[in-house]
């Protein structure tokens, strides 16, 4: 289904990629994502299951890498373009498109590392053959929570942050020019048990708690490192999730890309750069579910009619369109200012506003859109079923909403009104 689109900066080649990611979405990810939807954790990640074609396609296309920067390789889209792929790629499917998301975040922040240093050794290394891959056979993930650590690495904002008693549980150590990795990461590591490449937080100085932690680049195919069992869960279910043990693992002492006297900041940015791309994903969601309600209510008869006909009917489907269109706007000004800030430094208040709320109106449009398909709704056989468990977990997912909420809160409080 076409849309009409407000904005009127985008152009005829903005368009042309919209309709192939559409494409992609409708023909591809819907399809495996419905398989996956039905199959154990461990099937979907087994030798025969649909996930592996449908990576080499996504990265045959191109979308594993389309939010790294042309100079390493990455296709160089531009902020809206961006937004607009990732909103069709929602529309598939959440799950899958968070997986794709993630699969490219260490390689992310390598570039990010090279382009502040200039040095482009590993970019050179890592994130160029990433980008070159077209066999999905590179994935990375971002390996943050913890068993004991959920909210408490993410409220970047607060005090808990800081205090030396609360303690990463996965530590690194020098030792020469080794880095030597121990700990566990929780089983909520979005594509954990099917990477081989982690974006790693962990401890670097013990004093500091958690704000004395660093970011690493470490390969998950070396001596030391194991994986849990894939993760069963209610949504999302397209999406791998599992823990990763490190027993120690050694890295190469240049595979520390951001420091602790970096963490704040780096931290800070790679949330708001995740957050703004959780709207993001939920503006597609949000309209998958809205357009699902929108052909079923033109062809269901009730009161001898279709329901479409019904005033009730057409005033829920107008709030519902009234969300989609709301979480378009605000995550698409979230992403293009986040991602490309004038002065440099992403405000994450802003790309929280578009997380909680793309999220939350996305779950109320699912929720509606279950409601209008009466029984049919809690029917497994339609997808609003899925779109609604897909849609329940994005409000934990980079974040409960109300520890982000609180999080953006003490900024908004500080720096209110901020200036560029
Ligand atoms: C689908 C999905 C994908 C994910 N992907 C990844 C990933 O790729 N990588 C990764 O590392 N992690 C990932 N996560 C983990 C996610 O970031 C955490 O689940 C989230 O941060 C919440 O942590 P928790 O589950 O430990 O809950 P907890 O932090 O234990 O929170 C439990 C409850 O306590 C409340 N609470 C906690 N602290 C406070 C406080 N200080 N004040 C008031 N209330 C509080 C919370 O609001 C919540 O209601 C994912 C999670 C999901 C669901």
């Amino acid at each position: 289904m076409d849309y009409l689109d407000l904005d009127l900066s985008v152009t005829t080649e903005d368009m042309a990629l919209r309709q192939t990611a559409h494409k992609f979405a409708a023909e591809v990810m819907r399809p495996v994502a419905k398989k996956l939807d039905g199959m154990s954790a461990e099937e979907a990640i087994a030798k025969d299951s649909p996930l592996w074609d449908f990576l080499k396609a996504a990265f045959k296309q191109g979308y594993h890498c389309f939010y790294l920067p042309a100079e390493v390789g990455g296709t160089g889209l531009s902020p809206l373009q961006s937004h607009i792929v990732t909103e069709e790629l929602g529309w598939g499917s959440f799950g899958l498109t968070v997986l794709l998301s993630v699969i490219s975040m260490p390689f992310a922040l390598i570039a990010a590392r090279a382009m502040l240093t200039g040095d482009m050794t590993l970019a050179e290394t890592f994130v160029r053959p990433f980008c070159e891959c077209k066999d999905g056979s590179m994935r990375g993930c971002w390996a943050i929570t913890e068993v004991e650590h959920g909210s408490d690495l993410i409220a970047c904002e607060e005090q808990i942050f800081c205090k030396p008693d609360v303690r990463w549980n996965v530590k690194a150590r020098q030792e020469g020019a080794e880095w030597v990795i121990n700990g566990q990461k929780a089983a909520w590591v979005s594509g954990g048990t099917i990477a081989n490449y982690a974006l790693l937080f962990a401890e670097m100085d013990a004093s500091k708690g958690i704000a004395g932690g660093g970011v690493f680049f470490c390969p998950l195919d070396i001596a030391g490192v194991t994986k849990g069992k894939p993760l069963e869960k209610m949504g999302q279910r397209d999406l791998n999730q599992g823990e990763i043990f490190f027993d120690n693992a050694r890295i190469p002492a240049d595979y520390l890309l951001f420091g602790a006297d970096m963490l704040m900041f780096l931290h800070s940015a790679t949330l708001s750069n995740a957050n703004a791309v959780m709207g993001n994903i939920a503006t597609g969601l949000a309209r998958a579910s809205f357009e699902e309600a929108l052909n079923f209510a033109k062809v269901r008869i009730q009161g001898g009619k279709p329901i479409v006909e019904h005033n009730s009917v057409r005033q829920r489907l107008a709030e519902m369109f009234a969300k989609v269109e709301t979480c378009r706007a605000l995550s698409r000004t979230v992403r293009a200012y986040n991602t490309a800030p004038p002065n440099g430094i992403p405000f994450l208040e802003y790309s929280v506003a578009s997380k909680i709320t793309c999220t939350r109106l996305a779950l109320e449009v699912a929720d509606e859109a279950i409601q209008l398909f009466g029984g049919n709704g809690v029917c497994r056989e339609y997808l609003p079923e899925k779109l609604f468990r897909d849609a329940r977990a994005s409000l934990i997912e980079d974040g409960n909403n109300e520890i982000l909420a609180m999080a953006a809160g003490k900024t908004i409080a500080e720096s209110y009104p901020r200036s560029g």
